[in-house]
């Protein structure tokens, strides 16, 4: 009985999270990109992101993130995409071209059937998460462009009923630390501290010297021990802590249960999750999850993660990489109405390269133009 139950409530939840997709291909092209000849021509370049300040995460330091620029040309029309490769998730510039060497799109003949073309994309290579989305945000940014809309409008979402986007402050000397915090008063409605080391009451009392703002907190796995990361989650709450990232390491689902089902605030996965096929074992383990396009190759992977995480009653959270204002737009289409926004890696660099998605009174809101709402600042050097 509890079996057949389960089994309804998962093809429910699937089946909500499948008619929950923008039916495109019926009727949305418009004719004079019907020519039947057209060819869709990708290429990329690599580029290095400066970021600000020197950041510190549970076991990593770094002052650039490298990434991956797309674009595929289409038509007289052109979408832009982006892989960011922070160095612990495995991929690297010359990982995410060798990817993109092996896509070949001219057996398309239309960049508005998505579904199709990221079933082959993905069924390229295993893993590869970033590359794939890459090719993913270019093709949503054309297929928009096409059809005239941004994604937020056939999404069906109201681009401003959107979270604050979380400010985040690295692990860092005290001074450093009321430095940061001090930068994002007035602009961030909260902020994100990065804990799960010995220093994390420290780093907590330190903004506390500097603003009560509401804080969410990653501990990026750094908490080894139930019993002292439900202490310590306890002492947060009273430092006014809204919510918890990824408390324990990854595979830790037993221990993160118990702690989720101990735990005064909600508990999101993000080391733990990466694709829609890792949803529905989170159930009852986290209270929601963080989606990242980075790791779940795409807006439209992550489009199903967020309504099928829903559909089973769990809380959802947009986050990002460190990435130009092309990836964080991309993510502003489809976060509308999630519960947590961590948005801000393009406020993190010195040299976007994209205007597009913008803060605004503490919330990234994408623009009105079409595809994922972004153009090129400054001249890109795409080449194959
Ligand atoms: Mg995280």
């Amino acid at each position: 009985m509890k079996q057949n139950r389960r089994q309804f409530i998962r093809s429910t939840a699937m089946a909500a999270a499948t008619l929950a997709l923008p039916s495109l291909s019926m009727n949305a092209t418009p004719k004079q990109h019907m020519n039947g000849t057209a060819k869709m021509k990708l290429s990329w370049t690599p580029y290095d992101l400066q970021l600000n300040h020197t950041f510190t995460i549970s076991g990593f330091s770094r002052k650039t993130t490298p990434v991956v620029l797309t674009r595929i040309e289409y038509d007289g029309l052109e979408g832009y995409g982006e892989a960011s490769l922070p160095p612990y998730l495995g991929e690297t510039q010359a990982s995410v071209i060798e990817f993109l060497k092996k896509v070949d799109l001219s057996a398309f003949s239309d960049p508005v059937h998505l579904e199709e073309i990221m079933a082959y994309v993905d069924g390229i290579a295993i893993n590869n998460t970033a590359a794939k989305a890459a090719v993913d945000i270019a093709l949503h940014d054309l297929a928009g462009k096409m059809i005239g809309a941004p994604w937020h409008r056939m999404y069906g979402l109201d681009k401003h009923d959107v979270p604050d986007t979380t400010f985040t402050i690295g692990i860092d000397s005290d001074e450093v630390v009321r430095e940061k915090t001090r930068e994002a008063l007035g602009r961030f409605h909260i902020l994100k501290v990065k804990v799960g080391g010995p220093d994390d009451k420290r780093m907590i009392e330190a903004i506390r010297s500097v603003t009560d703002l509401p804080l969410a907190v990653d501990a990026n796995q750094g908490w080894k021990e139930r019993w002292q990361a439900l202490d310590m989650i306890f002492w947060l709450k009273e430092k006014g802590v809204v919510m918890v990232e990824q408390p324990m390491p990854k595979r830790e689902l037993d221990h993160i249960a118990w702690l989720t089902g101990e735990s005064p605030l909600p508990i999101f996965a993000d080391e733990s999750v990466q694709r829609l096929t890792d949803v529905e074992h989170l159930k009852g383990v986290f209270s929601g999850i963080n989606i990242k396009l980075m790791k779940c190759t795409g807006m439209h992977e992550a489009w199903k993660m967020r309504n099928l995480a829903q559909a089973l009653g769990m809380k959802v959270m947009m986050g990002c990489m460190t990435e130009t204002s092309c990836g964080i737009s991309a993510a502003a289409q489809l976060y509308a109405g999630m519960d947590f926004a961590d948005l801000d890696g393009a406020l993190l660099i010195g040299n976007d390269c994209f205007d597009g998605a913008k803060l605004e009174n503490g919330k990234i809101i994408a623009s009105d133009l079409p595809g994922i709402g972004v153009k090129p600042i400054k001249e890109i050097a795409f080449g194959r």
